[in-house]
């Protein structure tokens, strides 16, 4: 398959790997938006969150986990926002399922993962809900 994340996976194109195991990679993104900003990704290839196996999903936040503590006790940063853009609307470029983790510090005039987009509903909460549920 013509992945560029599967390629990483199959070491066919370089990256800066930082962990690994049987089930997920970390790596360095190749245009990182703070001092250090990595993707976390399963070996396996899924296109988003919807596909993925649920085997995958312990081992992915566990390395979600690992990564973070890596990057806090090496960098101390004041934070950390963790997320995924799924589909071209949310950003998604790369079609296979990563994670992003960014560091945050104080003066970084970043804004949280909820001021990405200002587009509220025009239902209640509890229509919305219902909508969910029925
Ligand atoms: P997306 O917008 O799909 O969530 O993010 C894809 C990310 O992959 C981007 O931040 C981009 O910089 C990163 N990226 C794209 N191509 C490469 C590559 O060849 N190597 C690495 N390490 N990162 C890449
Ligand atoms: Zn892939």
């Amino acid at each position: 398959m013509d992945c560029l994340f599967c390629k990483i996976v199959n070491k066919e194109i370089p990256a800066e790997i930082i962990y690994e195991d049987n089930h997920t990679l970390a790596f360095l993104d190749i245009h990182p938006k703070t001092p250090a900003h990595v993707l976390i990704i399963p070996k396996k290839h899924y296109a988003s969150i919807i596909e993925v196996d649920e085997s995958e999903i312990g081992p992915l936040f566990a390395t979600v986990k690992k990564i973070a503590i890596m990057l806090n006790d090496k960098f101390k940063p004041d934070g950390l926002s963790i997320g995924i853009n799924q589909g071209r609307a949310a950003g998604q470029e790369v079609d296979h399922l990563h994670i992003h983790i960014l560091m945050r510090y104080k003066n970084d005039k970043g804004g949280s993962i909820q001021s990405i987009v200002d587009n509220p509903p025009k239902e209640s909460l509890k229509e919305i809900k219902n909508k969910i549920l029925n």
